[in-house]
C-alpha cells in the first residue's frame, strides 16, 4: 500500500501521516516545500503520481483563518486555487494508477446556518463565498463515471486537536481567561477530534464499501456556548466574556466573521450507517483530550 496525500504538512495531513506511518503504510507528501517524502505540486503535473500509488489523500489549502491575512480579493482566490486547483490535479493524475481510493476534504459551510437538520443526503444551493468554495471543491473531487476508485469527500466540521485549527488559535486567551463564547453562542457549532477525523480517512481508504459524501462532525451536536463551557472547564478558567460581533466584524470582513458567528446543525447520517466507531462523541472528553488532562 501507498498513500499519496496532498498537504501532508499541515495540522489535519501531519496527523495522517502519523497514522499511516504507525500502520506501516508507505506515503508521499505533495508540497510547496522540499523534504523527505516529499513531491511538489509541479513534480505531480510533470510526472504524475509515484507508480505504487494506491490510495490519494487531499487535505492542503491556504489557512482561511490566519489572522495575518486580509481577505483581499486575490487572497480569496488563493483560498479557492489551493483547494480546488490541487484537487483537480489529483483527481486528473490519479485515473492513470492503479489506485482504489481518493478521499478529499470539504467543509460543512456547504450546508446553510439555520435550524435545519443537514444529514448528507440533504441538497444546499450556494449561499456565500465559502458555500460556494465547497461546491466547486467537491466538483473538483469528481472522476469520470467509467472510472473504478471510490471517490469520497468528508466535509468537516471545526477539528479539534493539540497541534492546529481552531484550539491553537484560542488556546492562549483562554489560557489567560479571556475566553469567551462568540456573541450569544447559540450558533450551533459542528465538531470533530483530529483522531476521529483521521480515522475517518482511513476508514474510507479501507472500507471498500465508503464512497460519497461524509460528514466529518461528531454525533453529538452542541452550540458555541457549549463548546466554551466544556472547554474552559477542562482549562480551569473561567470564561465569562463574550467576544462581541461587532467586534469579530470589524477586525475581520463580515464574510471572514460569519464562520465564527454561523453554524450548522449537522448529522453524521451515512457514517454511523456504514459503521464507523467514534472514539470521542462527547465534547468534554475531546477537550480533555485536546489539553492533555485525561491521559
Ligand atoms: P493547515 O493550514 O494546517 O495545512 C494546510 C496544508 O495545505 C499545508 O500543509 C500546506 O502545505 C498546504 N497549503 C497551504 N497553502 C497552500 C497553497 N496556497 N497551495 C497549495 N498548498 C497549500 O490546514 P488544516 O490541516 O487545518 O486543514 C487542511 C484542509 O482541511 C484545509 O483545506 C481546510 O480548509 C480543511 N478543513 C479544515 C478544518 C479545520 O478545522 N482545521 C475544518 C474543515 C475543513 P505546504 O505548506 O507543505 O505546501
Amino acid at each position: 500500500k501507498h498513500v499519496v496525500i496532498g498537504g501532508g504538512t499541515g495540522f489535519i495531513g501531519t496527523q495522517i501521516v502519523n497514522l499511516l506511518s504507525h500502520k506501516g503504510i508507505s506515503y508521499t507528501c505533495i508540497s510547496r516545500m522540499p523534504g523527505p517524502n516529499r513531491i511538489s505540486w509541479h513534480d505531480l503535473e510533470c510526472y504524475g503520481l509515484p507508480e505504487n500509488t494506491t490510495a490519494v489523500i487531499n487535505v492542503a489549502g491556504q489557512n482561511i483563518l490566519d489572522p495575518k491575512q486580509r481577505w483581499s480579493e486575490g487572497f480569496k482566490q488563493n483560498v479557492i486555487n489551493s483547494r480546488v486547483e490541487t484537487t483537480k490535479s489529483l483527481a486528473k493524475a490519479i485515473i492513470c494508477t492503479k489506485a482504489n481510493a481518493f478521499v478529499t476534504i470539504s467543509g460543512v459551510s456547504y450546508y446553510k446556518p439555520n435550524d435545519k437538520e443537514y444529514t448528507e443526503e440533504s441538497k444546499c444551493e450556494k449561499y456565500d463565498f465559502l458555500s460556494e468554495l465547497c461546491h466547486e471543491w467537491e466538483a473538483a473531487a469528481q472522476l469520470p463515471k467509467d472510472s473504478n476508485i471510490r471517490q469520497t469527500t468528508i466535509r468537516s466540521g471545526v477539528v479539534l486537536g493539540k497541534t492546529g485549527g481552531m484550539i491553537k488559535q484560542i488556546y492562549l486567551p483562554f489560557f489567560f481567561g479571556l475566553g469567551g463564547p462568540i456573541a450569544n453562542g447559540n450558533q450551533y457549532m459542528p465538531w470533530i477530534h483530529i483522531s476521529d477525523l483521521v480515522n475517518l480517512f482511513l476508514f474510507s481508504i479501507e472500507n471498500k464499501t465508503v464512497h460519497g459524501i461524509l460528514n466529518g462532525v461528531a454525533p453529538q451536536i452542541i452550540t458555541n456556548k457549549e463548546f466554551t463551557k466544556a472547554f474552559a472547564s477542562v482549562m480551569q478558567r473561567p470564561a465569562f466574556i463574550p467576544v462581541p460581533r461587532i467586534f469579530l466584524n470589524s477586525i475581520f470582513s463580515k464574510e471572514r466573521a460569519k464562520i465564527m458567528l454561523e453554524g450548522q446543525k449537522v448529522i453524521p447520517k451515512r457514517v454511523k450507517e456504514l459503521g464507523f466507531q467514534y472514539q470521542y462523541v462527547d465534547i468534554n472528553c475531546a477537550c480533555a483530550e485536546v489539553i492533555g488532562k485525561n491521559k
